[in-house]
């Protein structure tokens, strides 16, 4: 569970919005000129063009301003974008100075859809645009000598490799600030803020699949003993230890967090209350059976927990932590080193 994607793409959301709409006023005013000075012109099929661009400029506008489904907007307003600059291009009665806006292919590409796709889009769209400047200007020996050739291709493949560039800078500056942001720095754990995106975004899934999700709470047992008697440096080895021993404990597809001081929890996707319960005495076990030793001195330690699962015990990130957190302290009042089970659906049903 270390990816990031759907977070990035929530935080990249407002200012693709940003460009997008910078975009589609750019694409209404150019539509305007162009299409007025190329009906002036007489080129019809070019200014029909043009002012349909514009009309589907307003659409597009109006319809991203609410919309959940951003990235397909930006795919459904490119691709004819692109296509009408093609078309221009091709056009024989159009200005060869039209070329000029293949410059704005990688530019935009990369910035609405992100490194992959911006690319991808990109080198496709300036292929096409280079093969229809080569077959627009055969015929003028000018311009096919090396001289303009190169710099045009120069120039194009500059602005082609500093976007990607850029976005591939930014993207994975974006991606380290976000992991720094959703990790708690002394356990290398998540913090409370990724363990309630990966719920979120479990949640959806488990609901689709009608899958079981559980939580366990986890806290270690008289932790400021471990501080008062080895000091707090101890003390912060000793939570390094046990978030080993989680993520040993764990499968890949389970998510360890740590909520605060000596409070953990641990999301189980797929997994019941009883598997969940399994799961927790594992590791009841494992961190009651594995003592650790700084410089000589034997650091032993005990965890108490509870386990609560999605639906029979509430609907929210914060409902499942609260019965949880309630049968923990069940767990510490009467013993300590236990973990304390979800009731089962069957005893939920007689409850009530
Ligand atoms: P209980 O079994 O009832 O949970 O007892 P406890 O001593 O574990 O609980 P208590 O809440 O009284 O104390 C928690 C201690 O955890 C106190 C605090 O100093 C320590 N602690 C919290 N965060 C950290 C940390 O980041 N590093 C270290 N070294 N200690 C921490
Ligand atoms: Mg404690
Ligand atoms: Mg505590």
């Amino acid at each position: 569970m270390d990816s990031y994607k759907d977070s990035l793409k929530e935080l990249a959301r407002p200012y693709r919005k940003a460009v997008l709409k910078a975009l589609l006023l750019v694409t209404l005013v150019g539509a305007t000129l162009f299409s007025s000075m190329n009906f002036l012109k007489g080129s019809y099929p070019l200014a029909l063009v043009e002012i349909a661009m514009g009309i589907y400029a307003i659409v597009v506008y109006r319809a991203i301003r609410h919309t959940r489904h951003l990235e397909r907007w930006i795919i459904a307003y490119l691709i004819p974008f692109f296509t009408a600059m093609m078309f221009a291009m091709a056009t024989p009665r159009s200005t060869s100075a039209v070329h000029a806006w293949v410059l704005l292919i990688p530019i935009v590409s990369h910035l609405l859809l992100g490194r992959r796709l911006g690319l991808a889009v990109s080198a496709i769209y300036m292929g096409i645009a280079a093969v229809i400047f080569l077959f627009r200007h055969q015929d003028q020996p000018e311009m096919m000598q090396a001289l303009p050739i190169t710099n045009i291709a120069m120039i194009s493949l500059c602005i082609l490799v500093f976007s990607h560039v850029y976005e591939v800078t930014r993207e994975t500056s974006e991606r380290k600030l976000m992991k720094t942001a959703q990790t708690d720095p002394l356990t290398g754990l998540a913090n409370r803020a990724r363990l309630s995106d990966i719920f979120e975004r479990e949640k959806h899934r488990a609901q689709r699949y009608s899958l079981p999700i559980s939580i366990l709470v986890l806290d270690l047992d008289h932790f400021k003993n471990v501080n008062d008697d080895h000091g707090h440096e101890s003390g912060d080895r000793a939570l390094q230890h046990v978030a080993r021993i989680f993520r040993e404990c764990l499968r890949a597809t389970d998510l360890p967090a740590r909520l605060g001081g000596e409070e953990f929890g641990i999301l189980l996707s797929n997994t019941n209350s009883q598997q969940a319960m399994e799961v927790a005495e594992k590791i009841r076990i494992a961190v009651a059976s594995t003592p650790l030793t700084i410089s000589n001195n034997v650091i032993r330690l005990t965890l108490s927990g509870g386990v609560a699962e999605l639906g029979s015990d509430g609907h929210t990130l914060r409902d499942l932590v609260r019965e949880a957190d309630i049968r923990l302290y069940t767990a510490k009042n009467t013993g300590r080193n236990q973990i304390i089970p979800a009731l089962s659906p069957s005893a939920t049903a007689a409850q009530t």
